[in-house]
């Protein structure tokens, strides 16, 4: 039994009652941002505790199952939405790893013309010979490349050549998992080690370092403060099976570090009074919906690389992903009558799906006491019905004889069907069925404490020792798969911590 700091990795069956640590830094959250939060302070010499409210897992434990991967791996069990005009399924991971845990390993740079908005907004710590050095330490951490056809299978390619005959700017995508043998099951956990998530990474490198104790299975709930600082925070050690509490614990640290993502860490703030200003507000997500298309030969979308290949429609606002749905999956994502859903299930292995993923500019979205809002913007609505018509051309370009596309009400749409008249710009929000898996923006970055939450080091205003380093930061959308930015995130926000201590 552990009852005061160790280095190393802890969980459940090693904490007795209560749990005293006293350290230099405290992170919450052991995801993207806080893993590199915490190799940023562990390099300079800082001793860290990691705090996670979920377990930490070995591959070997993972099952290719969603109902297994819901109840273990995802926030709220995997029943995590927003309300608003559309219905929005939010995962997010819950874990040691966090949604890194979960994802499809794909890494974008940050875009240059977000990080110049960003920096105009004074944003100032992400300068281009910075974010340039934090992006190459992220390749080589994660060992980010891209993986060879043979795992890509039938999913991806059939997309590519799609958008090779329409002359579709796109490109397999880079991934931080290079020995992938393309199970098809990156979001139920990689079994087979190849992902380099968070924790095989960037937390690996800040407990191998001697200086970083990780303790899973406690939840961060409370405060005490004193004058301006932060001095300790205070929670509950959790039984990982019921999610009910075993012991508690206080953690006392000089600097504290949130890093719960873009709904925790809100959460935390808002419960506890801590931040004022847009705190919450500004809530953005990427609305994505799936587009299905039916081909008269197998494709087995279930395998090959989870997500493999895009398109880059960028300028136009969207981006379309190919997105592999397991079966379990798939049934809800088909918007269609029982009977005829039951003939595409049945059809299933001769179906291709992707994604529409669409960089929000008018939806509006927040997180609060009330829950998480998040409404559908005009704009963004005609956007994402574009992205939609746009996927289903390129299904049909390879060869596809019909598409389903995640909106009640359309129906199959066949290969010669007039598709502004089959999936209109008029459809209502209402009628679309939305998945996000990037909430981003709640704790937004910037100059000022009216319209910002933290300052350009970070540093929640109003408070001398209280950060934050996830994607809550993100004073803007993004527009692009936001793993890499949030490493950059934990990265600048842990030197700009140790440079403080
Ligand atoms: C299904 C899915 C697929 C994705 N695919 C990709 C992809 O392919 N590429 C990409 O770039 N991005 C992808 N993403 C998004 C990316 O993984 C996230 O943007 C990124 O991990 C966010 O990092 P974060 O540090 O902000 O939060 P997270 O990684 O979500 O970590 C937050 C952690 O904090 C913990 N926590 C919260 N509150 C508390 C508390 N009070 N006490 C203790 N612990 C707490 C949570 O349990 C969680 O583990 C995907 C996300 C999901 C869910
Ligand atoms: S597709 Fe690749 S990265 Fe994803 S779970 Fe399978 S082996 Fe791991």
């Amino acid at each position: 039994m552990i009852g005061t700091f160790q280095p190393g990795r802890h969980g459940a069956r090693d904490y007795g009652a209560t749990l005293e640590l006293d350290v230099d830094v405290v992170i919450v959250g052991a995801g993207a941002g806080g893993s590199a939060a915490a190799a940023a302070c562990t390099e300079r010499g800082l001793r860290v505790a990691v705090i996670e409210e979920g377990s930490h897992w070995q591959p070997s434990q993972f099952r290719p199952s969603s109902i297994w991967a819901w109840r273990n791996l995802y926030q709220g069990r995997g029943t995590r939405a927003a309300h608003g005009n559309a219905v929005t399924v939010l995962p997010g991971g819950r874990g040691v790893g966090g949604s890194t845990l979960i994802n499809s390993a794909i890494c974008f740079r940050t875009p240059e013309p977000v990080l110049e908005r960003w920096r105009a907004e004074g944003c100032s710590r992400f300068a281009p010979a910075w974010m340039d050095m934090c992006f190459e330490r992220i390749w080589r951490t994660l060992g980010v490349s891209v993986n060879p056809p043979e795992v890509q299978r039938d999913n991806n390619r059939i997309f590519k050549l799609g958008a090779d005959r329409l002359g579709l700017k796109g490109a397999w995508l880079a991934r931080a998992a290079p020995n992938c043998v393309g199970c098809g099951s990156c979001q139920q956990g990689c079994e087979v080690g190849a992902k380099r998530s968070a924790d095989r990474t960037f937390l690996a490198e800040a407990v191998e370092s001697g200086g970083c104790g990780v303790f899973g299975d406690c939840r961060v709930e409370g405060v005490e403060s004193e004058g301006g600082r932060v001095t300790a925070l205070l929670g509950q050690m959790l039984d990982p099976a019921q999610e009910s509490p075993t012991g508690t614990f206080r953690v006392r640290a000089r600097h504290f570090i949130l890093s719960g993502g873009a709904i925790g860490t809100p959460r935390f703030l808002i419960d506890n009074g801590l931040a004022g200003g847009p705190v919450g507000e500004n809530l953005r997500i990427h609305p994505t919906t799936g587009v299905v298309g039916r081909f008269d030969h197998d494709i087995r979308p279930w395998m090959g690389v989870t997500q493999g290949y895009y398109v880059d429609r960028w300028e136009e606002g969207y981006l379309l992903q190919v997105y592999n749905a397991p079966p379990d999956q798939a049934w809800v994502q088909l918007a269609l009558k029982p009977a005829e859903a039951l003939q595409w299930m049945a059809d299933l292995r001769r179906c291709g799906s992707a994604g529409v993923v669409v960089h929000d500019e008018d939806s509006t979205g927040s997180v609060g006491r009330a829950g998480i809002q998040y409404s559908l913007g005009e704009r963004d609505r005609r956007v994402l019905l574009e992205g939609v018509r746009s996927a289903a051309r390129v299904f049909f370009a390879a060869g596809a004889d019909a598409v389903v596309a995640g909106a009640q009400g359309v129906g199959a749409v066949p290969a010669n069907a007039d598709l502004s008249r089959a999936i209109p710009d008029d459809l209502p929000a209402h009628q679309l069925g939305l998945y996000a898996s990037h909430p981003m923006g709640t704790c937004r970055m910037g100059a000022f404490p009216a319209t910002s939450v933290v300052d350009a080091d970070g540093r929640v205003w109003g408070w001398d020792n209280l950060h934050v380093a996830d994607a809550s930061v993100f004073p803007t959308s993004l527009g692009v798969n936001p793993q890499v930015t949030v490493y950059a995130v934990g990265l600048t926000v842990g030197a700009a911590v140790a440079d403080a201590a």
